[in-house]
């Protein structure tokens, strides 16, 4: 990649989407995950600040429960100060479904879309300026770490099936990013095809698209599960160890 591939037209505004429409479940009920407190701040509210601080965002589509978006406007958008969020958006029955409905307020300037988890709250900006990089080189872009473990197919019942050779594969993280007209087309076929994703990437992926893989950083983690908190509060304190 040379620098020449990355002049980007200065009216092509780059938009960063923050699905956080879920409700938790796995977190074992109670306060959905991406508003859990993380070293005394909520993990949406880590996620977005790095879109908010990232130079190259310009906007931020945030998606939360419809019946959330008043307490969000007010106690995470207005408190924190995140003045990129131009939109809140209500989010939909699955993931895909929430950031579609983000999708619709995209402007003709928009000319580079980021998916981002809200509950991914170590996401850095230097990972985020990479992957936007890549995808006005290259068009479609996901961040993602190589597999360190042996990976095996089982059963129901849990016996092995086989073992899967992990040379080539990678477990995906966001954010992930995309030019415009791909993204807006990929989830067109999506819809039309009745094709529902794990991540924005693989739409792309089955309409013959190249998405290339921008080594990530284990520290990116999506919180889901009560020890990905605990987890998360030792990579705080790490954080703070290593900056003294
Ligand atoms: O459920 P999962 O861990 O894949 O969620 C990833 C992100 O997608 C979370 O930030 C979650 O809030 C969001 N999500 C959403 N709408 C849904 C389900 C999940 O925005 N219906």
């Amino acid at each position: 990649m040379t620098g020449l591939f990355l002049i980007r037209d200065a009216s092509m505004k780059t938009v960063a989407i923050v699905p956080a429409g879920g409700s938790g479940k796995r977190m074992g009920g109670g306060i959905p995950k991406q508003y859990l407190p993380l070293g005394g701040i909520p993990v949406l509210v880590r996620s977005l600040q790095a879109f908010q601080s990232a130079q190259a965002v310009d906007e931020i589509f945030l998606v939360v429960p419809e019946g959330d978006i008043p307490e969000v406007q007010k106690t995470v958008v207005g408190r924190y100060r995140l003045s990129k969020v131009s939109q809140v958006v209500a989010g939909g029955a699955r993931r895909q479904d929430s950031v579609k409905n983000a999708l619709v307020h995209l402007r003709e300037e928009h000319g580079i879309v980021l998916v981002h988890d809200g509950v991914r709250p170590f996401v850095s900006g230097g990972l985020i300026q990479r992957v936007i990089d890549a995808a006005i080189a290259e068009g479609a872009a996901a961040l993602g770490v190589p597999v360190k473990d042996s990976v095996k197919e089982a059963n129901a019942a849990g016996w092995v099936i086989r073992t899967v050779s992990r040379e080539g594969l990678w477990l995906t993280q966001t954010p992930q990013a995309f030019r415009k007209t791909l993204i807006l087309a990929a989830y067109e076929r999506a819809a039309a095809d009745g094709f529902c994703g794990t991540d924005d990437a693989s739409l792309v992926e089955r309409m013959g698209a190249p998405v290339r893989m921008i080594p990530g950083d284990c520290h990116n983690i999506k919180v889901t599960t009560p020890e990905d908190l605990v987890m998360g509060e030792a990579l705080l304190r790490q954080g703070l160890l290593e900056k003294g």
